[in-house]
């Protein structure tokens, strides 16, 4: 069949860009096997099937037409937009990572210079930025999985390199969720294979500093990674508790206040022995750090986050206290302050935070009496009336929240009881 023209589609083909807008993935399948349907054929933008799908964010009809073929970098639509561009405006970071994973290049850029990575940020797509900056793809990892000249074996087993790459390509780099995928994949629970990770880890750092398009913020990452990678070493060989060890150092906090000081000062030190010093980035870093006194903001590790994943701000989003992942919604019952992915965060978490948990309900409750009488002498100004049902109502409240034991009566679906085994 001849290469695509723009606009000059089938009948077949136009009833497929149909069947893609309205979603229906079982038609465009029946579609796409017939004779007269080109999988990359082009509407009179431009626009493959492919870059509809993924504007629309629709995942499985991109996953769809992946399979049958669609070239992720196609690059005829009349701005020069690309599928891997119309995903990250589409805002959908499942969508952005499969464009990716098929090999979607990052630095092309678009009628007015902008790449795909800076049409997302400009539309306030931030965790597609964040996906697409910190995209490493599995075939340079792969690279160190062959012999290089004269070696005899390669430098990173191959078995290896699939546990590895899911390391790196992590967005949360919390150490104890680093430490939790390690530990979860027995590959990389083998000192002789975590040291040949670091390793490696270390060689792709130089390899970002060294080459033409240096890429100081995946240096910066490759380097965090191997210094966690070599923290889990030196833990799996000198610790009777392996990695539950690193994990409880990580997690931690210092009798005053519970701040997790080891934590800090870890990630200041792996920040610290960045080999390259000349680093713009390396020295932006150390100067948000170095005045700050431990404990206080910012943190070592949001300094480190925002310089790697470019995410600015934690307010809009909720991240479990344990091991950093986003969207956690499960409250500690008794305090309310603390917030985990689900209750096996919160168990590795109840050692140290049972030392806090009271006070910080306290402070939590001093906090709300102040803001109800706050509303109280609001609501007396405009309407008498209405105030006493909603004090009434705001002592109920405050007077349930105080016992564990009266939470099922709660509204709020989405407490954790602390685990009642680790209390001791
Ligand atoms: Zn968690
Ligand atoms: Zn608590």
């Amino acid at each position: 069949m001849a290469a695509p023209k723009k606009g000059d589609l089938t009948a077949t083909e136009k009833d497929l860009f149909q069947v893609i807008a309205a979603g229906n993935v079982q038609e465009a399948s029946r579609l796409l096997g017939c004779k007269d349907v080109r999988v990359n054929c082009l509407d009179e933008y431009g626009m493959t099937p492919l870059m509809h799908a993924a504007y629309k964010g629709k995942a499985d009809m991109c996953k769809l037409l992946l399979q049958h073929g669609a070239d992720v970098n196609c690059n005829e639509h009349e701005h020069g937009y690309t599928a891997l561009m119309f995903a990250g405006l589409s805002g959908k970071t499942d969508i952005t990572s499969m464009m990716l994973d098929a090999g979607a290049e990052t630095d092309v850029v678009n009628s007015v210079g902008r790449t795909a990575a800076q049409m997302a940020a400009f539309v306030g797509q931030h965790d597609c930025v964040t996906v697409i900056n910190n995209f490493f793809s599995r075939s340079k990892l792969d690279y160190y999985t062959k012999p290089q000249g004269l070696e005899k074996e390669p430098k990173l087993p191959p078995k290896l390199a699939g546990p590895l790459h899911k390391v790196i390509m992590t967005t949360n780099l919390n150490p104890v969720k680093i430490v939790m995928v390690v530990k979860e994949n027995p590959l990389l629970m083998d000192i002789e294979g975590l040291e040949k990770c670091y390793r490696v880890m270390d060689l792709v750092c130089e390899k970002c500093i060294k080459q033409q398009d240096m890429n100081e913020v995946l240096a910066m990452k490759m380097h965090y990674i191997s210094c966690v990678l070599q923290k889990c070493c030196t833990f799996i060989k000198e610790c009777e508790d392996k990695l539950d060890g690193l994990i409880k150092c990580l997690l931690k906090g210092r009798d005053s206040d519970g701040f997790p000081q080891y934590q800090e000062k870890f990630i200041r030190e792996c920040i610290r022995k960045f080999p390259y010093c000349d680093s713009t980035l390396l020295q932006q870093m150390v100067r948000s750090i170095a005045p700050v006194e431990i404990g206080n903001d910012p943190t070592a590790f949001s300094v480190l986050t925002q310089a790697i994943t470019g995410q600015v701000g934690f307010m809009d989003a909720e991240f479990c206290t344990t091991c950093g992942e986003k969207g956690a919604e499960k409250r500690c019952s008794i305090c309310k302050m603390v917030i985990y992915c689900d209750q096996a965060c919160q168990k590795l978490h109840w050692f140290t935070h049972k030392k806090v948990c009271k006070k910080l309900q306290e402070q939590r409750e001093k906090q709300e009496a102040k803001a109800a009488k706050k509303m109280e002498k609001q609501n007396e100004a405009e309407n008498t009336e209405a105030v006493e049902e909603a004090t009434g109502s705001m002592e109920r409240l405050t007077a349930a929240e105080g016992s564990p034991s009266e939470f099922p009566a709660q509204p709020d679906p989405a407490v954790c009881d602390p685990p009642l085994a680790a209390q001791d």
